[in-house]
């Protein structure tokens, strides 16, 4: 076998074989094959795609190029989260303690932010003292113990994913439907859990843009996730404007607190009640959707999942006291307040504007070598549908220099759009892909 052949064989549109998807990438995990081969091959895919079987047989081979993860010693029915990358996107900060609070043991990896899109562990990395980096023994002892453990996935998993994604970065690769789920079906394939819940991104500040390839990609990562004995649920939800107010590592975790408390924005509390619901039903806890969101309703009622994020702050090394008293977070030493332009209703803020706005602030890296500022980001006091009057403040932008600030000020204003006539509220949910069925709302199943 050899790999001018098999960019040939991508390049006439045929079909890869399994043993010649694991050559290609077990050659370039290992450094046998160069960049510029696998940049020709990845255009190739790109250009004419890879049909379910070589898709699965990709996904298998990223997933082996590295450690897959054996939570037999966690007891009940693992079911991971994943998110496609959304801006304000802080779910698995509130939906990991409300099913851990329900019975479901959360063994959870989490990524980096990607581009303008944040990631779990930058936003844990704002609490003080909260460590990311657990050896695996500890991982799987305090899931045992505690029901709930949250870290940084290690170079360990899916380095073919890590190397890959890489290339496609700077090759013009990134948005083939194949290779992202690939991508993410390898490293929660590696993760070890049983069942896996995906929330996939669509609208401006997503991957997919329109429902149609949002369902595509949705059902080849549940054929994958079949393919490898997993239930594996969907639900596509709206990406137009960011989720809830805030964008910015620690501005979002305190949202999440607030959600933890029974307070927080509309939307973050109906996606988040929702992904509960979809992991309590995969998980064998709720019989039906609507029961799911009952019992996360009554976690939040009752305080045991704000109580089970306090346990993962003490277990991982931080102070409790943060979840009361919000000024052990870093503050932004650069503030400014955005106004509207006009009078009337809300009809667009851009999530992909609000999201470069928010990287250009400090919250996101530029470059995989950049630091983050954690106080940084984008405050929302208005969403899509609310009325605003001339002048009025719609949002904060917070940075650590008066150059970052200017910088995103600059770039944010092109986000909102205002018009005079009174517009419906986008909605959140646009579909759910469980068991087969297509349905609307989790009060349907
Ligand atoms: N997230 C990933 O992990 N990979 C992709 O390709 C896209 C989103």
């Amino acid at each position: 076998m050899n790999i001018n052949e098999i960019i040939e064989k991508k390049r006439d549109k045929k079909t890869l074989t399994k043993e010649e998807i694991k050559f290609f990438i077990d050659g370039y995990t290992k450094g046998e094959i160069p960049d510029y081969q696998i940049s020709a091959l990845l255009m190739a895919i790109y250009l004419n795609d890879m049909n379910t079987e070589e898709t699965v047989n990709l996904t298998e081979a990223m997933m082996l190029s590295g450690e897959v993860i054996n939570l037999d010693n966690v007891d009940g029915i693992k079911v991971d989260k994943h998110s496609t990358g959304g801006v304000g996107d802080k779910t698995t900060l509130i939906v990991g303690p409300i099913v851990s609070a329900c019975g479901i043991p959360v063994a959870k990896m989490s990524g980096r932010g990607l581009g303008f899109t944040g990631g779990t562990v930058d936003k844990l990395n704002s609490i003080k003292n909260f460590k990311t980096e657990i050896d695996k023994e500890s991982f799987i002892n305090q899931v045992n113990d505690l029901g709930i453990s949250i870290i940084s996935q290690t170079g360990k998993i899916a380095p073919a994913d890590k190397k890959i994604y890489a290339l496609r970065d700077v090759t013009g690769t990134v948005g083939n439907i194949s290779l992202i789920a690939g991508s993410i079906m390898s490293k929660k394939l590696a993760g070890g859990s049983d069942a896996i819940v995906l929330d996939v991104k669509c609208g401006k500040g997503a991957f997919m843009e329109d429902i149609e390839s949002a369902k595509k990609l949705s059902k080849i990562m549940i054929d994958i996730g079949k393919a490898h004995g997993k239930n594996t649920i969907a639900v596509i939800t709206d990406m137009n404007q960011p989720l809830g107010c805030a964008v910015g590592n620690s501005l979002e975790v305190i949202e999440a607190i607030e959600v933890l408390k029974g307070n927080g924005p509309k939307d973050l509390i109906e996606l988040s009640l929702s992904l509960s619901a979809l992991m309590l039903y995969a998980g064998g806890k709720a019989d039906t959707l609507k029961k799911g969101k009952d019992m996360a309703q009554a976690v939040i009622d009752n305080k045991e999942a704000l109580n089970k994020f306090k346990g993962l702050l003490k277990r991982q090394g931080a102070d409790v006291s943060v979840v009361d008293d919000y000024s052990s977070f870093e503050n932004a030493f650069f503030n400014k307040n955005i106004r509207a332009e006009k009078s009337g209703y809300i009809s667009e803020i851009n999530a992909k504007i609000i999201g470069l706005s928010s990287q250009k602030l400090g919250a996101g890296r530029m470059s995989k070598e950049d630091d983050i500022d954690m106080a940084s980001g984008v405050y929302l006091h208005k969403k899509v549908g609310d009325y605003v009057k001339e002048g009025e403040v719609i949002a904060t932008i917070y940075a650590d220099s008066k150059k970052k600030l200017d910088l995103g000020y600059e770039f944010i204003l092109k986000a909102w759009e205002i018009v005079e006539d009174k517009i419906d509220a986008k909605k959140l949910i646009k579909m759910i892909l469980i068991d087969g069925k297509e349905v609307e709302s989790v009060s349907e199943f």
